[in-house]
């Protein structure tokens, strides 16, 4: 049942990224062979599938081939197959190649491709099969009835930065589902409230996380060759950190360069956005791009807790799936392919419950009960103490990863299980830390926030509520005075910048929302937890197209 307000539905899956396509595809195609109704509904914030999809990619093509019997795998929009790969450390000049390449973070018959491409190819074959997918249109806000889930309000819009309706305000809708599929990428934010409301983190590992930065750039030809991939430890950063770069040869001469950097670190005024523009300069890095153009600019997070930092994955009405759930194995750093397979058994158990008419909690355990059949599972179970070996010190945890790998990924805490801390409980005083980052911005080979914001296409309407919430701005003062504010530093995009009041004297925090990159990060790493983000206008936001 539709009408201008409310819509009602079966499933409704709120993100249009690959986990929650894929879960619509084979919900739909469960649904066809059991000549049960279709009602599915996809709402996706972007203006257009796939424009806020930013990964590196470099995917194992194996459960598309599940998810799509019948499909010509050659019909993928990969843009070519892993020829030749290395895993390198490097110092501030110098390059070592890694003795040992473990078999996880082999990369042979991978293909590197455009995630959006690919989000936006699936996304065709979903409508083809009668998804009903509205694209522009931000779940946000949860409905409960009697306590359980029951429907999404989507956005309003129209008002004025005081929330005041103008006159071409319109009214958010509401969307009722008999089953809630949250598939909104790292750190939903209303996965993120479901969580705490129904304690679905209870016992585990809390999750944590990288900010990936990402540049595409066109170099001249022979400078790096398709199909090559490097990923890289060591420089830019010090051995207390955990993160590493890595170049991924695309066709059509384009090169992607990327840094992560994981946000457990301690220094205030450590910079993601500034250890990509560093990276670059190395010279192993630097004779790649030097004659090159940059052609967009990204970031986003990547949730690397693991296993243990998966939450419970269902509740009464709604199930959780994709990188909102956290299903990224490392140290491979790959999540397509885990995020399709456990779509996939999310939507055998939606389809078992919406014919049976008992979507409880239940009856939606089938879903993990599944997954946990999965080879998927098991890839993520050898894994499940990786991200703790490195919460300390490189070196050291080249040592812990070389037990792990020898114990099956037990490692050698008592009960199989290292303990992990989130990331926002890591930072240290600023007074205690003498380590800044200094980057030149040559406009060439670096570029400083707001250029690389200019690449990637972002807008926003700026006449609306501001986005990023923070509800106690004497927390601000707070965490200037401890931290000298590492919002400035950790936001790939400039929105916080510490200013000085005229008046008092007293240095402030100003935003500048309409550059925000829906990036997540100041929602995961303020010290205070005092930063919520919330999606703006439907279709604002970046502009990715191929990233
Ligand atoms: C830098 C980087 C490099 C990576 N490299 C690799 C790699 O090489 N190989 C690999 O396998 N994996 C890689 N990953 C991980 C991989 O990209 C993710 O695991 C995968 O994209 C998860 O898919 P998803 O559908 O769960 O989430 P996403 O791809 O994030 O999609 C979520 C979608 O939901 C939308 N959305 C969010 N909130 C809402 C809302 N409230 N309402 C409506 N829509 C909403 C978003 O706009 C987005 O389109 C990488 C990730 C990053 C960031
Ligand atoms: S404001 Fe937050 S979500 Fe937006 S780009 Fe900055 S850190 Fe990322």
């Amino acid at each position: 049942m539709s009408n201008d307000n409310l819509i009602e539905t079966d499933v409704l899956v709120i993100g249009g990224g690959p986990a929650g396509l894929a879960f619509a595809i084979h919900y739909a195609d469960l649904a066809g062979k059991n000549n049960l109704p279709l009602k599915i509904l996809v709402l996706e914030k972007a203006a257009t599938l796939g424009s806020h999809t930013l990964s590196g990619a470099v995917m194992n093509l194996k459960n598309i081939g599940q998810l799509l019997p019948g499909v010509d795998l050659n019909t993928i929009p990969t843009a070519t197959q892993v020829k030749e790969e290395e895993i390198l450390f490097l110092t501030k000049k110098k390059v070592f190649a890694l003795p040992y390449h473990p078999k996880v973070m082999s990369n042979k018959g991978n293909h590197i491709l455009s995630l959006g491409a690919m989000v936006r190819w699936l996304g065709g074959i979903a409508e083809q099969k009668g998804v009903e997918i509205f694209a522009g249109v931000a779940g946000y806000e949860l409905i409960y009835e009697n306590g359980k889930l029951v429907g999404v309000f989507t956005g309003a819009s129209g008002l004025d930065h005081e929330g005041k309706p103008m006159s071409n305000y319109q009214p958010p809708t509401e969307v009722r589902a008999k089953i809630i599929i949250l598939a909104e990428g790292a750190r939903g934010h209303l996965t993120k409230r479901l969580i705490e409301k129904f304690d679905l983190a209870k016992d585990k590992n809390p999750q944590v996380y990288s900010l990936g930065v990402k540049e595409l750039w066109e170099v001249p030809e022979a400078l790096f060759a398709q199909g090559r991939i490097i990923h890289t430890l060591g420089f830019p950063l010090g051995a207390d950190q955990f993160g590493g770069g890595f170049v991924y040869g695309l066709n059509k001469n384009q090169v992607v360069i990327g840094f992560c950097s994981g946000l457990d670190y301690s220094d205030p005024t450590f910079d993601p956005h500034g250890a990509l523009q560093k990276y670059k300069t190395h010279p192993r890095i630097a004779r790649i791009i030097k004659n090159g153009t940059l052609i967009k600019y990204g970031a986003k997070n990547i949730p690397e807790g693991g296993l243990y930092s998966l939450p419970q994955l269902y509740h009464d009405n709604f199930m959780i799936i994709g990188d909102s759930a956290g299903f990224v194995a490392m140290p491979s750093l790959k999540g397509i392919h885990i995020g399709i397979k456990a779509a996939m058994t999310a939507a055998k158990a939606a389809f078992e419950a919406i014919k049976s008419q008992d979507t409880s909690k239940d009856a939606l355990s089938l879903y993990e009960k599944l997954f946990k059949e999965t080879p998927e599972y098991r890839e993520l179970y050898a894994s499940r103490n990786f991200r703790q070996c490195f919460s300390s010190n490189l070196y050291l945890g080249f040592i812990k990863f070389g037990i792990n790998q020898i114990t099956g990924g037990r490692g050698l805490s008592l009960n199989g299980k290292s303990r992990l801390e989130a990331d926002y409980q890591h930072c240290r005083p600023v007074s205690k830390i003498n380590r800044l980052l200094p980057v030149v911005f040559d406009n060439k080979l670096t570029f400083d926030k707001e250029a690389d914001v200019f690449y990637s296409g972002t807008k926003h309407d700026e006449e609306q509520p501001c986005h990023i919430l923070i509800p106690n701005s004497d927390t601000c003062l707070d965490c200037i005075e401890k931290f000298a504010a590492p919002c400035q530093h950790f936001c790939p995009a400039k929105v916080f910048e510490l200013s000085r009041d005229a008046q008092t004297h007293k240095s402030k925090i100003v935003l500048h929302p309409s550059n925000c990159i829906h990036c997540k990060t100041c929602d995961i790493k303020d010290p205070f937890q005092n930063v919520t983000w919330v999606p703006p206008y439907g279709a604002d936001g970046p502009q990715y197209d191929n990233m």
